[in-house]
């Protein structure tokens, strides 16, 4: 049994075989699982240079160290200690129930999960040792019974399993498993797994399948039950996680204000037809689904997801890939609620809308999977994370006014922060980034699949052999991508490559030899290669003009600046003094250019240049409506100007507060 395996007290390894003994990877499907791709995990996929190495590297140095003091500083390891007998009071701060917050263990294990990805790709004996008594830490707060999560231990004794709404006890122990399974693929340390397994026991022997019929208000474990299938092989923790996915919907949980929608409790899900509640807890039961349904070749419930996932994309989804309009209730709102300035967009929903696409990617083979996480990961992921590696944006929105409050309410804030009182996303951005290199490119169906363009190198099995590309680009920045084949295998096998959904024209040539051209979709070329084969993909990131959909009314009239994968934004930081983003309007179909600049504190990128024109009737209104005679022309409406856009993901790493992704037109002349 799996649940009572003994790692070695040194080197933390233990007899515990497992099958994917050489892919370290977050979601290994099973040989028997219905997918059509096939991870090559984070050794396979190496990223040695460009924006992803650079933030990964900041990532590595900075952001992951500075982790482990926060999460001494606020109190999550002193809780832990509490748990493991030390006197004091649990500290956590007041949730929305007005409850002491739960779920702060979780972010211990989020961050040691991030670590244990780094250390099998970049090991790091100074990280090691941070990490090292964090596990010991986590061992000795666990209980004799197996169960392990501080808030009950410390703050609510004897109160265990109680509280299936807001007790998040599940949600802890999935994040709990992960990481310990991270420690297992990347390192083959069971220390942690050793923990995760008997509490795993515990929750099973109260909750199982045939047990106490109930969920956690927030889904995760779900997810990592299946991974714990994959990794150990035991058919009972996937029989427990679809028992899970299928308790749920038929009202367990008792309504909250927000009713049963708020944790997907409303509708079954087989049936509910489109994404609904808290953006993270439906976007994370959404992965654990996908799990289940490829794992037990249950292609309706597959079908469901896939159906939720586009009535997301085409009605609930932010352009930069955000998810979660509401603050009240950190919900998906109405269809095409997208309102920029209100938007909620948290990183975590962002991280799980990834999640999710790469299970939909793996499970179809379909590139438009792989076109959300790139627009996601580029626009709704890394502005979570300052340039300096130690800020953290928790809401990402669309629209900051230049006047107005320098903090807004709860996670809302204006600048980016050190930390949160619920600090989710912080250590969610550090594993993202940590496991990034994963989703970079897959193998099946033949040959190899590359879906995200970094400079580095894919590993892959092919035919019975083994083949080596290396990549190198300066993406998202320039367009051109050379592959270069440094091993292959002697029959023909595909190499396709994504072209992304921006893209209106792609081209593949090999040597001088146009092979391919292609809108959309996959340009799959399958020949004999040969060692030094040198292919160019060469994609169109010519800077563009974006409308919106008529009925996001929050920004009809407007319109936004994409360049490649890229969407931009104008700062106040970038306008001449005095003006403001409030202030800015611009042609209907604007001429774009681009410059490469370098600004300090940014370093150098691609920004788009257009003209604008500035109103000068903004300040000093008394009311501000007015009789439409009085509205200027576009002669007259102001001065002109030329601006630049910055990248959206670099917005609020200088000086100024305000800044707009989509901006205000003015037809070139009045009506009537
Ligand atoms: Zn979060």
């Amino acid at each position: 049994m799996t649940d009572s395996i003994r790692p070695d007290e040194k080197t933390g390894r233990s007899e515990f075989a497992f099958a994917s003994e050489q892919l370290v990877s977050q979601v290994i499907p099973t040989p028997d699982a219905a997918v059509r791709l096939r991870p090559l995990g984070l050794l396979n996929n190496r990223i040695e240079g460009g924006l992803w190495a650079d933030r990964r590297r900041v990532n590595h140095d900075i952001t992951i160290p500075f982790g482990a003091e926060q999460l001494e500083k606020v109190g999550n390891l002193l809780n832990l200690k509490l748990a493991a007998g030390a006197s004091g009071k649990y500290r956590g701060a007041d949730d929305d129930t007005g409850n002491t917050a739960p779920f702060l263990d979780s972010d211990v294990h989020k961050w040691l999960e991030a670590v244990g990805w780094e250390l099998a790709q970049f090991p790091d004996e100074k990280l090691l040792a941070l990490a090292e008594p964090i596990i010991d830490l986590v061992a000795k707060a666990q209980r004799a019974d197996g169960y392990v999560d501080s808030y009950y231990q410390a703050a609510l004794p004897g109160k265990e399993f109680t509280n299936p709404e807001w007790g998040h006890e599940l949600y802890v122990a999935g994040h709990l498993v992960q990481a310990a399974i991270a420690w297992h693929r990347g390192l083959g340390d069971d220390r942690l797994m050793a923990i995760a397994l008997r509490f795993v026991a515990r929750i099973e022997a109260e909750l199982g399948p045939g047990k106490r019929e109930w969920i956690c208000g927030h889904p995760e474990f779900e997810m990592a039950l299946v991974e714990l299938y994959r990794t150990t092989g035991e058919a009972r923790y996937l029989e427990f996680a679809r028992t899970l996915v299928e308790r749920r919907g038929h009202g367990i949980l008792a309504p909250c204000r927000y009713s049963a929608r708020y944790w997907q409790d409303h509708e079954s899900v087989r049936t509910a037809p489109e994404p609904a509640g808290h953006a993270v807890r439906q976007i994370y039961l959404e992965c654990g689904v996908v799990d289940v349904a490829v794992e037990t070749g249950d292609r309706e419930l597959l079908e469901a997801v896939i159906r939720r996932w586009e009535s997301m994309i085409s009605t609930r989804t932010y352009i930069t890939g955000s998810l979660g309009s509401r603050h009240q209730d950190e919900a998906f709102g109405y269809a095409f609620e997208l309102p920029p300035d209100l938007a909620y967009a948290e990183t975590c929903a962002a991280i799980g809308s990834v999640m999710l696409s790469w299970r939909l990617l793996l499970a179809t083979g379909e590139s438009r999977f792989a076109d959300l996480i790139e627009r996601t990961a580029f626009n709704g992921v890394l502005p979570g994370l300052a340039f300096d590696g130690t800020h953290f944006f928790y809401s990402s929105p669309l629209l900051r006014r230049s006047s107005g409050a320098e903090v807004l309410e709860g996670p809302v804030t204006t600048r980016r922060q050190e930390w949160y009182l619920i600090p989710c996303c912080p250590p969610n951005l550090m594993r993202f980034l940590s496991s990034f290199s994963d989703l970079v490119a897959t193998v099946g169906d033949g040959g190899v699949q590359i879906h995200q363009y970094v400079t580095g190198s894919i590993d892959a099995p092919v035919n019975g052999g083994h083949v080596r590309i290396s990549t190198e680009t300066n993406y998202p920045w320039e367009g051109v991508v050379n592959v270069t084949v440094d091993e292959s295998v002697a029959d023909s096998w595909t190499l396709s490559m994504r072209v992304p959904e921006w893209c209106p024209r792609a081209t593949a040539s090999l040597g001088g030899e146009r092979l391919a051209e292609s809108g959309p979709g996959m340009i799959e070329l399958t020949r004999r290669w040969s060692v030094g084969d040198n292919l160019t993909l060469e994609l169109d990131v010519s800077p563009r003009v974006t409308v919106p959909d008529p009925r996001i009314d929050a920004v009809r009239g407007t319109i936004a600046l994409e360049r490649g994968p890229l969407v931009y934004a104008v700062e106040d930081a970038d306008l001449p003094a005095g003006a403001s983003i409030e202030s800015l309007e611009v042609a209907v179909r604007p001429s774009l250019g681009d410059v490469v600049r370098s600004e300090p504190g940014l370093g150098e990128m691609t920004w788009i240049t257009l003209d604008a024109r500035l109103r000068q009737d903004v300040s000093g209104v008394r009311w501000p409506f007015r009789n439409v005679q009085d509205e200027p022309g576009f002669a007259d409406a102001g001065s002109r100007i030329g601006i630049r856009a910055v990248p959206y993901f670099a917005w609020a790493n200088r000086a100024g507060l305000g800044m707009r992704v989509w901006l205000p037109t003015r037809a070139r002349k009045s009506d009537g």
